[in-house]
């Protein structure tokens, strides 16, 4: 079971036999939780390397339990998943994400292309019309299709058969999409070949090792290689120190995300960052 922090989320922590009935209860919880509004979204910057200047913002959900405080997605995605409470979760993050967008373009205009990525779960992918409820959420905030990025794992592309009509729709709509946790799943070149992809964001356990081992940083230029030759956008995750980015920099990678920049912040602080790169 997980260590939830001091014994936070000591009610989540449950092994696979009482998974069901904390299931039961966690499903219970997030629906009076997304009634009650106990959620909200922060902000990771994308940022150019070296410099740091943001590029996009990467929407990240917290739940703020009324009596367990800051309840990690680490501990509710995965039941929110099994519970389908993830469908209209999901669908309150991808509005509130496009809402959030909006106001920032208005605020500061739309000189610079940053985009915003939303995390999209295997079963919100798979649910019928999915690629309509993207448009709508477009259309209601009226932020414009080229701002939007969807961040989708390759094993939620892959699970009970590959998501590829969905993306395909969601690419005709000129919404960008994501590999996320790249090169950690099943199929990861295989889905390159299938799948309308735009951007691969390395996974960090990729990065972890550069610039120490000399294997990690031949893996990471295959992985531009592959990016470059098809025309994809790369994105080097969980950079956490200035040698990381220097050799990532000298490697190849123009566009990164991780703590040494920014942690994911509240949407005031990171619409402040957009707008002190717009006035550059
Ligand atoms: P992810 O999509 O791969 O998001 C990146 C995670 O890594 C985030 O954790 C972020 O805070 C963390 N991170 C970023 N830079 C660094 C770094 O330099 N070092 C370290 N150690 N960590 C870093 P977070 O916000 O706790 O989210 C964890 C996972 O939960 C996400 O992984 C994603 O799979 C899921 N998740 C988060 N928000 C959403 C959401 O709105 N919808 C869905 N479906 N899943 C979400
Ligand atoms: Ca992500
Ligand atoms: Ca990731
Ligand atoms: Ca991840």
């Amino acid at each position: 079971a997980k260590s939830g922090g001091k014994g936070r989320h000591a009610r989540y922590d449950a092994t696979l036999d009482e998974r069901a009935a904390t299931d039961a209860q966690m499903g219970a919880d997030l629906r009076l939780a997304l009634d009650r509004g106990e959620f909200h979204l922060l902000f990771q910057p994308v940022v150019q390397l070296p410099d740091g200047v943001p590029a996009g913002a990467e929407a990240l959900v917290r739940w703020t339990h009324p009596s367990q405080g800051m309840v990690p997605p680490d501990v509710f995605i995965a039941a929110a998943e099994r519970t389908g409470l993830i469908v209209p979760l999901g669908s309150w993050i991808l509005r509130e994400a496009c809402r959030q967008a909006s106001l920032w373009l208005r605020r500061d205009g739309a000189s610079q292309p940053w985009r915003v990525g939303v995390n999209i779960s295997a079963r919100q992918l798979r649910e019928p019309g999915f690629a309509s409820q993207v448009a709508e959420a477009l259309r209601e905030s009226g932020l414009t299709a080229d701002r939007l990025t969807v961040e989708v794992t390759e094993t939620a592309v892959f699970e009970n058969g590959p998501a590829v009509e969905a993306l395909t729709a969601i690419s005709h709509l000129g919404v960008s999409v994501a590999l996320d946790d790249f090169g950690t799943g099943h199929s990861s070149l295989g889905l390159l070949r299938t799948t309308p992809v735009d951007i691969l964001k390395v996974d960090k356990s990729f990065i972890d090792g550069i610039p120490g081992r000399e294997e990690e940083s031949i893996i990471a230029t295959a992985m531009l290689q592959i990016a470059e030759g098809l025309h994809l956008g790369t994105v080097a995750e969980g950079v956490e120190t200035r040698a990381q980015v220097e050799r990532l920099h000298q490697l190849g990678y123009r566009l990164a995300q991780g703590y040494y920049f920014d942690k994911p912040l509240p949407a005031t602080e990171m619409g402040a960052k957009l707008a002190a790169a717009a006035n550059h």
